[in-house]
């Protein structure tokens, strides 16, 4: 018989234990390892059997125990140390609070967050990195409110059947059983939030508030009674549904999350966020929700644009055109048009925000998520540089006339969070020394001070603990695939803690080639059998349920790693998620990484690895083409430019294997008299010291805040000030501009100052006519862009200087001079354009409008000598 509803009835401390339920309720523990020593002292039995899960800790403890300790003066003093502990890490100002200019909140949108294996609220590289964005956030002080979704099964667990095919179970998630608090009206009653949905319904939510140190976490949740079943479904599953399913989360997500910060700022007196920073196309309806309010506080759609705008912050994660979430018109239509349109807000005006750019790649059919996320705000970014320049080329179309360099999305490259993904013994090294640079992103020019006898030591212990619970996971998942435990003794001789360990454990979508370590079973064979230098593979990853392309690679790693003369060396750990994330880029060697480059936005595992004294062997894709140094790991070859995909495959995993023999195994198993890898270690410090500050998730907090937030925060301030006058001026001069654009021409340009023969050091002055139609000259800029010119006469990152306006003849020409320097050698090239000009812009592309000479200028193409 299964039960109709469940709840978690929880424990009652006695009030000396009080600060137990504070140090449970919030999350910091779950990078704080004095917290959960504190936890495991509550029952250290009990504490195994609930996975080091402290809400379930609590439920579970014997009454008596705490009773017991509820008198154990040790205990106590230990508990009000820990509860001091947090209260002042919770207070005392950090790095955010000696900022100036900086927003006072930022609203912080994702579609799912990593914050701890207990809580399992993510699938992959998005969610983990919103997590580690939220907790370094916390560490530096940085005021953020992150918003998202309860999703009462979460995402799948994994497991595999006997043929080794991924099986999926969704577990049943209670809040009562989670660190999580409702969010209550001071009359006690739970807040609710509500949408209108087509057809007269209402999807109600009620918010949940995980603490995530400093930082809250709204989370949505539709289960709740005022709903029919369909909205109560709503939070089902994270991505689990079709279209209409997607829609409704999204909705909730981006018009409810606003709705959920405006309660909870109401109720608790939070301050408002001044700025929000929309993680990906999926939270994009937030920015809908601002129209909304504005419009209805009587600002036109433009003006609201406009104010919603300045301060709002857009981050494109992903490279893969089928990766960008898009929906049929109608369904859009319908849902803010017709009967249950918003009175203030035209729909006519919320279509165009999402309608893709005229192009080859245009589907007029769909309304882009993507695209109006960059509409929606001024400032967008890509998550590392080559990234950035994927997406400035994917997106180009929003600003034609514009050189794909000038296209105005930068890129910040993530971080992760050091304090969950480094193994404890890695953090205690050198006394507490790496714990310190950890917080501080400086100082890693002492690793080099580290032993090198030290680093190894460590290293083993953390591989042995991998090879030691990986026997244990295969134990479990041969169980469950039928194995009786007589035929798994061999288990307990699978890996060496001794043997080069290499991990791979990511999603399964098939730019990231799970199986290209396959394409030659016998070589790979050989790598694993090598009598003097084996090497070890340990490799975890989840399909997304519908692909059953990704479920094939897994059965094919799994059939492998079932063959009875490689199972040793080669293992599949099923139910790749935070936990197991943890052990395998603690522990292993060699983290690996092939994906089919540009595809992967940056990646984040190898980050994770490499704070460990992991060494990364990677393709030359994401954060790896940026940092990867030729010294602090090994980059795969790219076959770039092979079209045939099973031929590229197979150059790239050629490479892959004579890298692992030749140089990877090689230097691993080159050991000094005293037993020491030392050109390993030397490898393993420069890492260390190289790419430690680089890949912290505080640097990349600290790029935000400083890059992006408290820009965004200047401009909206700008706007919103005096009754939003900025932004109706600004919003009016947008509009006249667009308008008289097409009479803006560059008609003529003179150049003088540099005679026949062109030197090197001299400057060519530029005397330029342009018409301004009906604008005048404060309204736009004109520039002179310079420098090296390719073979079609095209300028190549160039260089630009403004052009003074010296006088307006009274037919509305205006005359523009300036110098340019030459100060290159070699092809040279130059020309004139205007483009419009206002203070509160934030890129000269911003209104996607340029006007550029129509007959090629004067001298485009001479050669300096
Ligand atoms: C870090 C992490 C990811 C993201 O790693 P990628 O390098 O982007 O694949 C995904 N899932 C889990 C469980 C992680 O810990």
């Amino acid at each position: 018989m299964r039960a109709i509803r469940r709840f978690t009835v929880r424990t009652v401390l006695p009030p000396q234990l009080a600060p137990l339920g504070e140090l449970v309720q919030n999350l910091r523990w779950s990078w704080h390892p004095e917290t959960m020593d504190l936890f495991a002292e509550v029952d250290p039995e009990v504490w195994e059997r609930v996975d080091h899960d402290p809400v379930a800790l609590l439920g579970a403890v014997e009454a008596e125990r705490l009773r017991e300790l509820a008198q154990d003066r040790r205990f106590l003093r230990r508990l009000a140390d820990a509860a001091d502990d947090l209260r002042e890490y919770m207070t005392a100002p950090r790095w955010y609070q000696s900022l100036d200019g900086a927003p006072a909140a930022i609203g912080y949108f994702s579609p799912e967050y990593g914050i701890a294996a207990a809580l399992p609220q993510y699938s992959g590289g998005l969610g983990i990195l919103a997590g580690d964005h939220l907790k370094a956030a916390s560490d530096l002080g940085v005021p953020i409110l992150g918003v998202g979704l309860l999703y009462r099964h979460g995402y799948f667990t994994q497991s595999l059947s006997p043929e080794g095919w991924q099986l999926e179970h969704y577990p049943s998630l209670d809040p009562g059983g989670l660190p999580l608090t409702l969010l209550k009206e001071e009359d006690g009653s739970p807040a609710r939030i509500r949408i209108n949905l087509p057809g007269a319904r209402t999807l109600h939510a009620q918010v949940w508030v995980a603490q995530v140190g400093r930082v809250p976490l709204l989370l949505l949740d539709s289960d709740v009674a005022e709903n029919d079943a369909a909205a109560r479904d709503v939070t089902d599953r994270l991505y689990g549904g079709g279209g209409d399913h997607r829609l409704v989360q999204e909705l909730l997500l981006g018009i409810g999350g606003v709705r959920a910060i405006r309660a909870y700022c109401r109720i608790t007196g939070h301050p408002e966020p001044e700025v929000f920073h929309t993680n990906e196309g999926h939270a994009g309806f937030l920015g809908l929700e601002r129209i909304r309010e504005l419009t209805e506080a009587r600002l036109s759609f433009e003006e609201a644009l406009e104010a919603v705008r300045a301060g709002t912050v857009f981050t494109t994660h992903t490279p893969v055109p089928a990766g960008i979430d898009r929906f049929p018109i109608d369904m859009i239509a319908r849902q803010f048009g017709g009967s249950n349109a918003w009175p203030t807000v035209a729909v006519d005006r919320i279509l165009e925000l999402g309608a893709e750019p005229d192009g080859p790649d245009k589907d007029p059919s769909v309304f882009n998520m993507a695209v109006m996320g960059m509409r929606l705000a001024q400032r967008v970014n890509g998550v590392s540089e080559l990234h950035g320049r994927v997406s400035r080329e994917m997106f180009q179309g929003l600003w034609p006339g514009f050189d794909v360099d000038e296209v105005p999305i930068g890129s910040i490259t993530n971080g992760v969070h050091a304090p969950t993904w480094v193994g404890r013994e890695m953090m205690e090294l050198a006394g507490g020394e790496l714990s310190s640079m950890i917080d501080m992103a400086q100082g890693w020019d002492s690793v080099q001070k580290l032993s090198e006898a030290d680093i190894w030591r460590i290293r083993g212990q953390l591989r042995t603990r991998l090879v030691e619970e990986a026997r244990e996971r295969m134990k479990r998942s041969w169980r469950q695939r039928g194995a009786s435990d007589a035929e798994l003794t061999w288990v307990d001789e699978a890996l060496d803690p001794d043997v080069l360990t290499i991990g791979f454990a990511r999603r399964v979508p098939s730019y990231k080639r799970l199986t290209l370590m396959l394409s030659d079973p016998d070589r790979l064979r050989r790598l694993l059998l090598d009598p003097d230098k084996p090497v070890q593979i340990v490799i975890a990853g989840k399909a997304h349920p519908a692909d059953e392309g990704g479920k094939k690679f897994i059965q094919q790693i799994v059939r492998f790693a079932d063959s009875e003369d490689v199972r040793h060396r080669i293992v599949f750990l099923p139910d790749y998620d935070m936990a197991l994330g943890r052990l395998m880029v603690t522990g292993s060697d060699v983290w690996m990484n092939n994906p089919l480059r540009p595809l992967e936005a940056c990646g984040t595992s190898g980050m994770k690895a490499a704070l460990n004294g992991g060494l990364n062997l990677s393709i030359r894709d994401g954060w790896w083409d940026e940092w990867y140094d030729g010294n602090n790991g090994w980059a795969i070859p790219t076959a770039d430019g092979v079209d045939d995909p099973g031929r590229r495959d197979e150059l790239e995993a050629n490479a892959l294997y004579d890298l692992i023999e030749r140089e990877v195994a090689d230097r691993f198993y080159d050991r000094a008299p005293d037993g020491l890898p030392r050109r390993w270690l030397e490898m393993v410090r420069h890492t260390l010291s190289s790419l430690g500050p680089k890949v912290l998730a505080g640097r990349m907090l600290h790029d935000y805040v400083v890059q992006l937030y408290t820009p965004a925060a200047g401009s909206a301030r700008a706007l919103v000030g005096d009754g939003y006058e900025n932004a109706k001026l600004f919003a009016a001069w947008k509009l006249r501009v667009a308008r008289a654009w097409p009479g803006v021409r560059v008609e003529h340009v003179e150049a003088t100052g540099i005679g026949d023969t062109p030197e090197l050091g001299a400057r060519l002055e530029l005397r330029a006519t342009i018409a301004l139609g009906d604008l005048s000259p404060e309204d736009l800029q004109v520039q002179a862009a310079y420098g090296r010119v390719g073979a079609q006469d095209e300028l190549i990152a160039p260089s630009h200087v403004t052009l003074k306006a010296d006088s307006v003849d009274d037919d509305g020409r205006a005359h523009y001079t300036g110098v340019v320097p030459l100060d290159r050698t070699g092809a040279f090239g130059y020309t004139v354009r205007a483009v419009p000009s206002h203070p509160l812009m934030a890129s000269p592309a911003e209104l996607g409008l340029i006007a550029v000479p129509e007959e090629p200028v004067g001298m485009t193409n001479g050669t300096l000598r």
